[in-house]
């Protein structure tokens, strides 16, 4: 009964555009009462790349999620796990970032080019030699050490 609602004259339906097209138009599906997709094809292409900007976009938001949670990790590993400044105790992780103890981070930078310094410091399984600052107190030991003439 459903297969004479489905197919008329080789044409059926489709379940999202509603056009009636011929029976070419769907692929086919062992599973449904006509043997054929609810969908035609255009529409499940349509909504194939719908689905991969979608998942891009998610995936987008992932991995800039990711990166927030390995600074998280790298700065708090580097406050003694308290994801503060070091030296004030400041925690605002958006003013926080990894100093080098010796100074020189302006030239591991450098080095690390595009490179993810959080990234780069946990897969190194958290080298000594790095603190987390707050930009105040990043400011004030430069200005103290001189580090800048280096
Ligand atoms: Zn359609
Ligand atoms: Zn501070």
């Amino acid at each position: 009964m459903s297969n004479a609602i489905l197919i008329v004259d080789g044409k059926k339906p489709c379940a999202l555009c509603k056009r009636v097209l011929p029976q070419e138009q769907f692929h086919r599906c062992a599973n449904s009462a006509s043997g054929l997709k609810p969908k035609c094809k255009e529409c499940r292409k349509l909504l194939a790349q719908q689905d991969y900007q979608e998942h891009k976009t998610q995936r987008n938001a992932q991995r800039v999620e990711s990166n927030l949670l390995v600074k998280i990790e790298v700065l708090t590993h580097y406050s003694r796990d308290k994801l503060s400044c070091v030296l004030c105790g400041y925690g605002d992780i958006r003013a926080l970032s990894i100093n080098h103890i010796e100074g020189g981070g302006t030239q591991h930078r450098k080095n690390l080019g595009c490179l993810n310094l959080y990234r780069w410091l946990r897969n190194q399984d958290y080298p000594e030699g790095y603190q987390t600052l707050c930009m105040n107190c990043q400011y004030i030991k430069r200005l103290t050490q001189h580090e800048w003439r280096k």
